[in-house]
């Protein structure tokens, strides 16, 4: 029997023997498949990438904790193993900045991936990324403020976790509810394409303490804009919900800030989709690879949402129609793509990571693009 069915036993209790057993668990969530918004909207991913392909490597088959509009987490299989890891983060104060440097190499053990034929997770989910060592250097203002409007989330890292993971957003490749669909270790992690490894939702793997004021939840990590990533409890000790956030998933009151007590936004860890960070409030940082400087270009302004290319400023065959054609083949915004690579020449890697696309196919795209094919 695996664990997850004894934890159904336990916590199903009376409500689930009733039904007949495994129809009717206590912890059905809502499934957030399709939940995504253009604009911050409560319950939503505001997600930079808008178009998604449904043929995109995955989880290929689910099972019973699926259902069609709701997901079992208890019923849910993990992927096995249990590997130690070498793990480094520093987490400093340097004047007005907060720097992160890290090898993104969990604190806790992680299952094994690639995930084994043996596994029976492999039955859902073919994984075949590998754990790999990442350079994480993540700078950002140590007392953030709040951006002239609030932004997308992309693909990729959007925060860093206490336990040197990142953490991403709840969508899975498909633009699905990831923690719902693919096949995470007991952490509630995995790693992509390089090898990153990564959470969607609030790893159990943290320990949801609750020493701020009130009851509140403390840090367990940051978000790549420098708010403060809290766990699921807010003031008065009350587990949170989306109404309780604001469409970004956070709100502001008093918490404890470096040691001081400081009236600051923060986002929360919910139960409930989209589990983490539904946009920015603040002014996300650089990610790592990335040539620094001024976010390019007018990506702050309202995104382009599912509005066409032909629209984009640029001629014919100039550098922005090139962009806009490769991103309306790629299923993706000319913002998001052009934020992704960079600035000449093409960072694929990154853009690879911030889209959740593969490079080769990146590339293709923008060749294809160039020479108006
Ligand atoms: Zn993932
Ligand atoms: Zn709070």
């Amino acid at each position: 029997m695996s664990s997850a069915t004894a934890a159904l036993v336990l916590a199903g209790g009376q409500a689930a023997l009733l039904a007949g057993g495994l129809q009717a668990s206590a912890h059905d969530l809502p499934l957030g498949d399709d939940k995504i918004s253009d604009a911050p909207r409560a319950g939503y991913v505001f997600s930079c990438q808008q178009r998604f392909n449904k043929n995109t490597p995955g989880a290929h088959a689910s099972g019973d904790w699926l259902g069609t509009a709701t997901w079992d987490p208890d019923r849910k299989p993990h992927v096995q193993g249990s590997v130690t890891w070498p793990a480094e983060i520093s987490i400093q104060r340097e004047g007005e900045r907060r720097v992160i440097r890290a090898n993104n190499l969990p604190t806790h053990p992680t299952g094994t991936f690639p995930i084994q034929r043996s596994d029976p997770a492999y039955q859902y989910d073919r994984n075949n990324g590998r754990i790999t060592a990442q350079d994480i250097l993540l700078e950002m203002p140590a007392v953030p403020e709040i951006a002239a409007s609030p932004s997308c989330v992309p693909m990729g890292m959007i925060g860093f976790t206490l336990t040197n993971a990142a953490q991403y957003n709840a969508l899975d490749g498909r633009g699905d509810d990831a923690p719902a669909h693919e096949m995470q270790d007991k952490c509630g992690g995995h790693p992509q394409q390089t090898g990153q490894y990564h959470y969607h939702n609030m790893t159990p793997c943290i320990d949801d303490t609750r020493s701020q004021p009130g009851g509140h939840s403390d840090l367990i990590g940051y978000a790549i804009d420098g708010f403060g990533l809290f766990g699921k409890y807010g003031e008065g000790g009350r587990k949170l919900t989306n109404q309780d956030l604001d469409a970004c998933h956070g709100h502001s009151h008093a918490i404890n800030w470096d040691g001081e007590a400081r009236t600051l936004y923060h986002y929360h860890m919910t139960d409930e989709y989209p589990y983490s960070i539904g946009c920015f409030m603040g002014t996300p940082a650089n990610l790592p690879g990335s040539m620094g400087g001024a976010p390019q270009g007018p990506d702050d302004g309202p995104r382009q949402g599912r509005g066409g290319p032909e629209n984009r400023p640029g001629g014919p065959g100039g550098p922005q129609q090139v962009l806009a054609n490769a991103a309306a083949q790629l299923g993706v915004s000319a913002d998001a793509l052009r934020r992704a690579v960079g600035p000449p020449p093409p960072d694929f890697q990154r853009a690879s990571r911030m889209l959740g696309i593969p490079a080769d196919e990146i590339r293709r795209a923008l060749d294809a693009a160039r020479s108006g094919r």
